[in-house]
């Protein structure tokens, strides 16, 4: 008897994830729409949703959800089981839409009941509620700032972006000597400003008019955005279901224009009735010349 993979486990296999490298980090993931989104960028220590947990998952420590919608959060505390599981000592931090979030913890003890765990064991991962708008800092990634913000979806949804921060010397003291920095620094002089630089943008499950009203995303080097629909006909449907038909995306990217800053726009979360081809065919049929070098196709 032989054991061979069946053919069927290169389409749109959840746990088969593919990778966008980028100078300083990468992403991997998997996002077709109604089966299942995650991403991972374990240089940031970061994923954001969790709609399948792959090994992979495990090690990395902050998990932003954008929307509770089961293809993206599915399998959020199988991430915490299997990390209890493997006796990881450490806490992740699992970031949770405000809106949801009390709906979360009595899921999750729903769940953990329905485990066979008594209510006297039951002990809530370590949940944080976000509010669009409040910046925080990660956990155990103090350089990291998140900004989260709405977006437009059939249910309450969250876009993230994700920044370094840096001290960046003040004007006035670059011309200075190191031995003078030295100097001001140990008498206390403020030499230093907090600056923000973008890394990503995370848009979620959203309307293609997110993408303008947010435009701030456009700042980031990478935007990570849902193409849920590609054909001509389905336009109406996009709205209807609250996902960015590419019609859409293309219409936005021309008025925001080739010089924005971000250099790498991944679509992700398509249909999954669409096959590779289809997909590949129709993107770049309609993505506007001077962009189809950014898109990256994330299949
Ligand atoms: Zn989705
Ligand atoms: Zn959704």
């Amino acid at each position: 008897m032989k054991i061979t993979e069946p053919s069927h486990n290169s389409t749109h296999n959840a746990l088969r994830q593919v990778a966008v490298e980028q100078k300083k980090w990468n992403l991997h993931g998997f996002s077709i729409s109604g089966l299942s989104t995650y991403f991972q960028i374990p240089e940031l220590d970061l994923c954001v949703d969790m709609g399948e947990c792959p090994m992979s998952a495990l090690s990395l420590n902050h998990v932003l959800l954008t929307h509770s919608h089961g293809d993206h959060s599915r399998c959020l505390m199988r991430h915490n089981s299997l990390r209890r599981m493997m006796q990881n000592p450490i806490q992740a931090v699992y970031y949770i839409p405000e809106a949801v979030y009390e709906l979360a913890v009595d899921l999750i003890r729903a769940e953990t009941m329905f485990e066979g765990v008594s209510e006297e064991r039951f002990e809530l991962p370590r949940l944080e509620s976000v509010k669009p708008g409040e910046r925080f800092n990660l956990e155990y990634r103090k350089d990291l700032e998140i900004f989260p913000f709405n977006v437009k979806h059939s249910i309450p949804a969250l876009g993230y972006t994700v920044f370094y921060k840096k001290k960046k010397l003040k004007k006035e003291y670059i011309s200075c000597e190191t031995e003078e920095i030295i100097r001001l620094k140990k008498s206390g002089v403020e030499i230093t400003n907090d600056v923000r630089e973008p890394v990503v943008s995370f848009m979620g499950d959203c309307l293609g008019e997110s993408l303008w009203e947010e435009r701030h995303i456009w700042d980031s080097p990478v935007v990570v955005c849902e193409c849920t629909f590609l054909e001509k006909d389905e336009i109406a449907m996009a709205r209807k279901k609250g996902h960015t038909h590419i019609e859409h995306l293309a219409q936005i990217l021309s008025k925001v224009g080739g010089n924005m800053a971000c250099q790498c726009i991944v679509l992700t979360h398509f249909s999954m009735k669409y096959s590779k081809k289809q997909i590949l065919d129709l993107v770049y049929k309609i993505i506007p010349g001077e962009f189809k070098e950014r898109v990256k196709v994330f299949l």
